[in-house]
């Protein structure tokens, strides 16, 4: 039997008269597009943030590029991020027409090096862009001042920190506006694709409203400056209502998982061999992805997977070294943490779901394969 590195048929077996609830709920409504379910969860999640507005959007890319231009970034800017994401992260800012530049990232919780920002900021620089990446915030405060000090926006790609805690606050409360995405993996995932942009703005949010209904003032239907169709599936937020109430519950069940590991194996970690995740200082890690580090990275993939256990790599290829990307002219080795990191992290099994048993044969394995290199 495989053990993959996410499943989501476990929680299915659940919760499935609830979600086919939630389907039927929609398709008895009346109403297919937008309507009350999205409207309730938008509603309800700019609640669960403590903030004033929520648009529900198609997916995280879309929240982030419909964020950065909801906050004024188009052609010609230049938006500060790290090369150390998803791409997602990166296409979005391209297709706001922007240009992204990229800082390095810290070695300890491998997240942007808030000491790098203020020298990539250029006369062009319209935002910043930090990503919570794995499950825990970046170390914002230094950004928020540099923000605020050279008029820039900030925007937050939480599409893997939701409900993750910085000093007590919530991701998603730091900025202008902040981008999450429900693709089924996240730590709140939809049956399909889903986003959203989370802002305290009234201005920012009307921006979004229409940005994601074709630019129209949804009112008077008439458009004054081309948007997007980028609108949140009524099925996927009636589903995801259901699903924002047991948020703190999947939290909870990830932060479990992780604890195990930690116990299975810390005894395995030092300098040059196995480096668990770090929680920095603050903050509450939601474990999104759990991702270790060894120097023999690939040698003990290859192991596992012999052993029918799935591991996967949360990045192998840094956005910036991405031939997609070589226009930008970042240059090979211009990021070294990033880089080192993209050939040495991995990421062990996690979901709420996941079995104990299932958990303790990684453990068990993994110390087997580490111990025989
Ligand atoms: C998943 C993800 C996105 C994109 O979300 P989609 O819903 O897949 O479009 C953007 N940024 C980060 C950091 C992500 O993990």
């Amino acid at each position: 039997m495989t053990t993959r590195v996410w499943d989501y048929l476990p929680e299915y077996e659940k919760e499935r008269d609830d979600i086919l609830d939630a389907v039927d709920t929609v398709f008895s409504s009346g109403q297919l597009v937008l309507g009350e379910s999205v409207s309730g969860f938008e509603a309800e999640f700019a609640a669960y943030h403590g903030l004033a507005h929520a648009t529900g959007v198609d997916n995280g890319t879309n929240a982030v590029e419909l964020a950065l231009e909801a906050v004024g970034v188009g052609p010609g800017d230049e938006v500060i991020t790290v090369s150390n994401t998803a791409a997602p992260t990166v296409v979005a800012i391209v297709a706001a027409g922007a240009r992204p530049v990229f800082v390095d990232v810290r070695e300890s919780d491998f997240l942007i090096d808030p000491e790098l920002v203020e020298a990539a900021i250029t006369p062009r620089t319209k935002a910043l862009l930090p990503v919570h990446l794995y499950g825990q915030c970046v170390e914002i405060e230094p950004l928020r001042e540099l923000a605020g000090r050279y008029g820039l926006a900030l925007v937050e790609d939480c599409a893997q920190a939701h409900g993750a805690r910085r000093h007590g606050r919530l991701a998603g409360t730091f900025s202008d506006a902040a981008a999450f995405s429900f693709y089924p993996t996240k730590v709140l995932g939809a049956y399909g694709d889903g986003g959203a942009v989370v802002t305290d703005d009234a201005g920012t949010d009307r921006a979004l409203k229409q940005l994601r209904y074709y630019g129209m003032e949804t009112v008077y239907y008439v458009v004054r400056s081309p948007g997007h169709n980028a609108r949140l599936d009524a099925v996927q937020a009636e589903i995801l209502r259901r699903k924002l109430t047991r948020l703190d519950t999947y939290v909870a069940g990830r932060q479990a998982v992780a604890r195990r590991y930690e116990e299975g194996l810390a005894d395995l970690t030092g300098p040059g061999e196995l480096q668990l995740p770090a929680t920095a200082p603050g903050n509450t890690h939601v474990y999104y992805v759990y991702v270790v580090r060894h120097p023999r990275r690939d040698e003990i993939i290859e192991a596992l997977a012999a052993r029918g256990i799935g591991l996967n790599i949360s990045y192998p290829w840094p956005v910036h070294t991405m031939s997609g990307f070589a226009h930008l002219g970042q240059g090979d080795r211009s990021l070294p943490v990033t880089e080192r990191l993209a050939g040495e992290i991995f990421s062990l099994p996690m979901y709420p779901s996941l079995p104990e048993s299932r958990q303790d044969e990684v453990i068990t394995a993994l110390r087997e394969v580490v111990a025989a290199l």
